[in-house]
């Protein structure tokens, strides 16, 4: 397919070259801001999963081009890729799942905080859902876990998701961490894509929560028996009953008085309307044939 076919095809693609935007991406975050004025005096953002660069973009074309005070302004691009430079963009090269790129990250915000955290980043695609769904799920995790050291209290998140059948789960989670979840479909964003956006705002922890780059799923190094409180998550495994009784892996005689036989007792309530009770009649008739049934049943 030639370039201008793509043009004719793709209008967002066709109008983000026209506007000078790096990808047509841009629009994503421009419609989303149209109905959640992100940008109002917010001053201090982390654009994750950055790379081209068209949300890094947009921020500081709102933020500090179209802006008289400018000098509070501090824009933080992270991306596994190279980007080029954009004016007010601090460039990080690393990736967001790694502890070492979100210090350098966190290192920017020492001392004062973020007002808003935003990520588009996605995976390369494999086709295979579940898989897609997975790793989509734990780089947002991991752009979640940044947002928890370096977004201000009141501050907001933006991140991309897959809306696959898990998703409900990923709107609790972030309904513990913000006042207010929405998920958005901007117009740019292809009707065939499962991509959405979840806004998250009004940052607001459970009170005694302490931020981590802990992924109970990858970190083996986490001492899970230093958690407390709201930060621990796990459930305890508790094996109960004493040792000395029976294995239930085992296989033991039977225990029968001197000489007696061994007496099977009947099941102390026998299923009410076992499922199998049609098809054991049949059989007992040597009936299943003439039935048409064609089943082979326990006996
Ligand atoms: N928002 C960008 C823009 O407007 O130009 C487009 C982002 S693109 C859809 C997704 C990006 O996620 C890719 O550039 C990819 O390198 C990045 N990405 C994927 N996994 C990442 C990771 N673990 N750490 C950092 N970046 C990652």
């Amino acid at each position: 397919m030639g370039r201008s076919s793509k043009d004719k095809r793709d209008v967002y693609y066709r109008l983000a070259k026209e506007g000078g935007w790096r990808a047509r991406s841009a629009f994503k975050l421009l419609q989303i801001n149209e109905e959640f004025d992100l940008f109002t005096n917010v001053n201090r953002v982390v654009d994750l999963c950055a790379a081209p660069g068209s949300w890094s973009q947009v921020l500081s074309r709102k933020l500090i081009e179209e802006r008289d005070q400018k000098n509070a302004v501090k824009i933080v691009a992270v991306d596994l890729q190279a980007m080029a430079p954009l004016p007010g963009v601090i460039q990080i090269q690393g990736d967001i799942t790694k502890v070492s790129t979100a210090n350098e990250i966190i290192s920017h915000f020492e001392g004062e905080p973020a007002d808003l955290v935003v990520c588009d980043g996605a995976p390369d695609v494999t086709g295979l859902h579940d898989i897609d769904e997975y790793i989509q799920g734990q780089l947002l995790l991991a752009a979640f876990n940044i947002t928890s050291h370096v977004l201000k209290k009141g501050g907001n998140f933006v991140a991309k998701i897959f809306r696959g059948k898990d998703v409900n789960l990923l709107y609790s989670q972030m309904k513990l961490f913000f006042t207010d979840v929405t998920v958005c479909k901007p117009r740019s964003s292809r009707n065939s894509s499962i991509e959405a956006f979840i806004v998250c705002l009004n940052y607001f922890p459970p009170e005694g929560y302490i931020p981590t780059m802990a992924n109970p799923l990858l970190n083996q190094d986490l001492d899970y028996n230093s958690l407390e409180g709201i930060n621990c998550m796990l459930t305890p495994f508790l094996a109960c009953g004493d040792l000395n009784s029976y294995d239930s892996d085992m296989t033991y005689p039977l225990e029968l008085e001197d000489g007696n036989d061994y007496i099977q007792l009947p099941p102390t309530q026998a299923p009410i309307k076992p499922p199998y009770e049609t098809a054991c009649e049949l059989k007992k008739k040597n009936k299943i044939q003439e039935e048409g049934l064609s089943v082979n049943i326990l006996t």
